[in-house]
C-alpha cells in the first residue's frame, strides 16, 4: 500500500482510450447475441463506442423487435456466455493494440503520489478484466465502475468514487475527480459528476466532433504523456 493517499482520482475509459481490440468484444457479442436472443439485430455499423454493454444490447434488441422484459429476463444468462466467448476472442485478437503512451501515462499516474486510479468503463467488469490481462494493465486499477453497475454511463462516475472512497479512505468531490476518455459519453458522464475530463482522439469519434463537447483537455492520441499528465494534474 502507498503511504500517501493521492488526492486525484483518474478514471479511464477502456475501448478506443486505453486499447483496440480489433474486433474482438464485437464479435463476442454478436455471437452471444445469436445464441441468447436468436438474432444480432442491426449489429452492421451500429454503434458502440460510449455506451455500455447492457445499453448495446438493449439498444439492438430493441430494434430487433424484443420487449424490453424480455431482453432483461435473459441478460444475466448472455453475460455468462459473452465472458466464455470474450474469452476465446481475446486470445485471437492479434490486432489487439494499446494506443500510443498509454502504457507510459498509466505508469507514470500509478508511480505519481497524488493519483490514484480506477476504471469507468460500459463493459460489464468481467469483460473489463479479460481485455486488460493481456496487455498486464489490471494491476493498476484497483477499482472501477462498469456496465454491470448500471446501463446509464452517467451513473458510473459516482458509483467509482464510492468505491475509490472505500478503497482509499478518502473522499473524492469535483474536479478531484478526471475522467479520461474517447468519446462524447465520457465527456457527459463527467460533467454530470461534476469531474474533470481529458479526451483523445483514439477511438471512433473525430477530433473536431470531440472538440464541439468542450472537454477540459483534448489530444490526438497520449503520445505526449507528460503533457497529459500535466493537463491531470493541473
Ligand atoms: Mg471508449
Amino acid at each position: 500500500m502507498r503511504e500517501m493517499v493521492g488526492t486525484k482520482l483518474v478514471l479511464f475509459d477502456i475501448d478506443g482510450t486505453i486499447l483496440y481490440t480489433g474486433g474482438a468484444g464485437r464479435r463476442a457479442m454478436r455471437r452471444s447475441l445469436l445464441e441468447v436472443y436468436g438474432s444480432t439485430g442491426p449489429i452492421k455499423g451500429f454503434p458502440f463506442s460510449g455506451k455500455t454493454d447492457p445499453q448495446i444490447i438493449i439498444e439492438l434488441m430493441t430494434l430487433a423487435g424484443y420487449a424490453l422484459n424480455l431482453i432483461e429476463e435473459r441478460m444475466e444468462r448472455f453475460w455468462d456466455i459473452y465472458v466464455e466467448y470474450l474469452r476465446e476472442e481475446m486470445t485471437r485478437a492479434h490486432k489487439l493494440k494499446v494506443y500510443p503512451g498509454v502504457m507510459e501515462l498509466v505508469a507514470a499516474l500509478h508511480s505519481h503520489n497524488g493519483t490514484v486510479l480506477g476504471l469507468v468503463t460500459g463493459n460489464i467488469q468481467r469483460g473489463a478484466r479479460l481485455k486488460l490481462e493481456p496487455v498486464g494493465l489490471n494491476q493498476y486499477f484497483p477499482v472501477g465502475a462498469f456496465g454491470d453497475d448500471s446501463a446509464d454511463r452517467n451513473q458510473l462516475p459516482r458509483i467509482a468514487v464510492q468505491r475509490a472512497g472505500q478503497q482509499f479512505g478518502r473522499d473524492f468531490r469535483g474536479r478531484e475527480v478526471i475522467i479520461v476518455g474517447d468519446t462524447t459519453a465520457d465527456i457527459s458522464c463527467a460533467r454530470h459528476f461534476g469531474a474533470k475530463v481529458v479526451v483523445a482522439a483514439t477511438g471512433m469519434i473525430s477530433y473536431e466532433e470531440l472538440e464541439k463537447a468542450k472537454p477540459d483537455a483534448l489530444f490526438r492520441d497520449f503520445s505526449d504523456y507528460r503533457k497529459v499528465m500535466e493537463e491531470i494534474l493541473e
